[in-house]
Parts: structure tokens; C-alpha cells; sequence
């Protein structure tokens, strides 16, 4: 039985952030992301699908918009 995760795990408009969690033997991974730059947000299950978000996020995304528009 899978415990229930707790609100402040997931990102919202007025908590941005880039949230993963890792899977176990019962569930796949999951991440999701709310930009605190642009507003864009993102879902992604499974291993694969989660590690193409964090990539989005990390060279679109939330720091990348502090690096001067170099993306
Ligand atoms: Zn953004």
C-alpha cells in the first residue's frame, strides 16, 4: 500500500520547482516540474520519460532563465 505523498512534494504557481521521485519495485518514477521563470510545467512518468524532463527543465528551464537568455 503505497503511502500518500504529502501536497508541499509537488510543485505549484506560487511553489515552483522541479520535483522527482524515484520509483520501486511497484510504481515507476515520476517528475514534475512548475517553472518559476516562464510558468511552464511538465509531468513525466517512467525512468526515461522522467530524466527528459529534468534535461527540459535544467536547459530551458528554471536556472537556465538566470543564465542571461543563453539557451
Ligand atoms: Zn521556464
Amino acid at each position: 500500500m503505497a503511502p500518500k505523498l504529502p501536497a508541499y512534494l509537488y510543485p505549484t504557481e506560487s511553489s515552483p520547482g522541479l520535483r522527482v521521485r524515484g520509483g520501486t519495485q511497484y510504481t515507476s518514477s515520476q517528475g514534475d516540474y512548475v517553472c518559476g521563470g516562464c510558468g511552464a510545467e511538465d509531468h513525466a512518468n517512467g525512468d526515461n520519460a522522467v530524466k527528459a524532463l529534468v534535461d527540459d527543465y535544467t536547459d530551458n528551464h528554471g536556472p537556465a532563465h538566470r543564465n542571461g537568455g543563453n539557451r
